[in-house]
């Protein structure tokens, strides 16, 4: 069984996440989506409600599992017998960070890859720091964002989101 991790911060899970986690889902037999702690960012949803909108979305895609880790990456994905790292690269300016964390993570331990998904031509814009910044404005979300989590997204901002 090929077990891979898809990690990030979704803060929120846009369309673009989506995208890669379903095409990730179709190459390997399990897909563990993990939210992981950027110290680098100060996420405006709460870990909480991060795992929710993942879970909200992907529940009918029977092989995906959302779960949430305070681990170094590669320990976590050694524990659920991952072999695989998977990423999505939107344009060259994602490479060299990626590039170089897929490097630290193999040299961590050998028994686990990075590959990386080109994202789809519809989606290159889009990141979460986009949806953050349209909800700000109040802007409709349904190109970014599923339908179901679009509502809980906005009363963020109704009560104060960053
Ligand atoms: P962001 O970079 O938007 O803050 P994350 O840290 O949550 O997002 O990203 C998790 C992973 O998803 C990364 O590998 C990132 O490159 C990828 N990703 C994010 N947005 C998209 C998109 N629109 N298309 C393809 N991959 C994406």
């Amino acid at each position: 069984m090929k077990i891979a991790v898809y990690p990030g911060s979704f803060d929120p899970v846009t369309y673009g996440h989506l995208d890669i986690i379903k095409r990730a889902a179709r190459i390997f037999d399990k897909l563990y989506v993990c939210v992981m702690v950027n110290s680098n960012k100060d996420p405006v949803f709460s870990r909480e409600e991060r795992l929710d909108f993942i879970r909200r979305i992907t529940k009918d895609i029977p092989n995906v599992e959302v779960e949430t880790s305070d681990e170094l990456l590669v320990r976590y994905a050694k524990r659920k017998d991952a072999v695989t790292i998977v990423k999505g690269l939107r344009a060259v300016s994602d490479f060299d960070a990626e590039f170089q964390m897929a490097l630290a993570n193999r040299s961590i331990d050998k028994t686990i890859d990075t590959v990386f998904l080109a994202s789809s031509e519809k989606y290159t814009y889009l990141s979460s720091t986009i949806v953050r910044e349209m909800a700000r404005f109040h802007t409709d979300l349904s190109e970014f964002v599923p339908e179901e989590i679009i509502g809980d997204i906005m009363k963020k901002y109704e009560t104060g989101g960053k």
